[in-house]
């Protein structure tokens, strides 16, 4: 009995990106024991073991008897949480075929129950557990895409289609790019990380996003143009999500959140710009409601070890 009482509850998250696994280990109490990060591989199959590895190499460092109650993973792309597949995830070499990771996770690593979930769901879940608001929370993704994660009364929104939240294909410029949903025009074409890096290449999404914000500082007017359309871009997607769900707080996050508070700030007056003249947009004090993720901690893998966690009626069971 003396070994039962002192096993510990563990839960592990794994955020799955293009470049990087970050994974956590969390205790029963949702308190951070122990983290890892790694290269992501190519191939489903060196997914899967890495993944596998990190969470063996989780659970031996942490010392003494534990039992692993549950494995959440976050990961881009088009994720069935009931049964556990994930497909289109485009920098993870995943095509429309449904790939069962949960399956294979679960059976690498001795047969822990393993959810999957989108990697935005998952950031959005990990900022709700972290910043506990009073009410409702956005987070507004502006990575390669743009897509905004909803808790709504305590609970993700996932919508009948799976596409609660997917606002950056909503199409306004019919004369704009075209969109890899196959519109013209949309608001991810004028907002999303990957828009401002067309639009000012330096590197990646978040390479050429604290470019930009430097050169447009520094008094470059070309940089200053660029900027300010796409802050309107971003402030029009905040003004979105904050007059259909009205939420508490709006969470920045994705590739370029990376700028940190000169982004906050710089959205915060492109919507005090656009709500210049309204007063119902001014009272709505949206800017005053954003905020950034935490950066010490590993926000989106603590999503999804909290996922895995919560009473999931499409969780993965084996032998189920
Ligand atoms: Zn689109």
């Amino acid at each position: 009995m003396a070994v039962l009482t002192s096993t510990r509850t563990v839960r592990i998250g794994l955020d799955i990106g293009g470049t990087k696994i970050d994974a956590v280990a969390l205790g029963a109490g949702g308190e951070v024991l122990a983290t890892d990060r790694r290269p992501t591989p190519t191939g489903v199959l060196d997914v899967v073991s890495t993944a596998s590895a990190v969470v063996t190499g989780l659970v031996g460092g942490l010392g003494g008897p534990v039992h692993l109650d549950g494995i959440g993973i976050g990961i881009p792309g088009l994720v069935d949480p009931v049964d556990g597949t994930v497909r289109n995830a485009v920098n993870l070499g995943l095509g429309p075929d449904p790939v069962d990771l949960a399956d294979l996770l679960s059976t690498a690593v001795g047969g822990v129950p393993v959810v999957v979930e989108n990697d935005v769901k998952a950031t959005t879940w990990g900022a709700y557990t972290l910043l506990a608001p009073p009410g409702d929370l956005a987070l507004l993704s502006l990575g390669t895409g743009l897509a905004a994660g909803l808790v709504v009364n305590g609970e993700l929104l996932r919508g009948a289609g799976s596409a609660a939240g997917e606002i950056g294909h909503l199409a306004l410029d019919p004369r704009g790019h075209v969109c890899n949903c196959g519109q013209r025009g949309c608001l991810e074409t004028l907002a999303a990380g990957s828009a401002l890096q067309r639009d000012w290449p330096h590197g990646d999404e978040g390479r050429s996003a604290d470019h930009l914000f430097a050169a447009a500082d520094a008094g470059d007017p070309r940089a200053g143009a660029v900027l300010e359309r796409w802050l309107a871009g971003v402030a029009l997607a905040v003004r979105t999500l904050g007059l259909t769900c009205d939420p508490s707080v709006i969470v920045l996050a994705g590739g370029v959140a990376g700028v940190g508070e000169p982004l906050h700030r710089s959205v915060s007056q492109a919507l005090r710009r656009q709500a210049r003249g309204s007063a119902f947009l001014t009272g709505l004090a949206l800017d005053e409601r954003l905020a950034l993720l935490p950066t010490d901690r590993p926000v989106a893998a603590i999503g999804a070890a909290a996922t895995a966690a919560r009473t999931h009626p499409g969780a993965f069971t084996p032998g189920r």
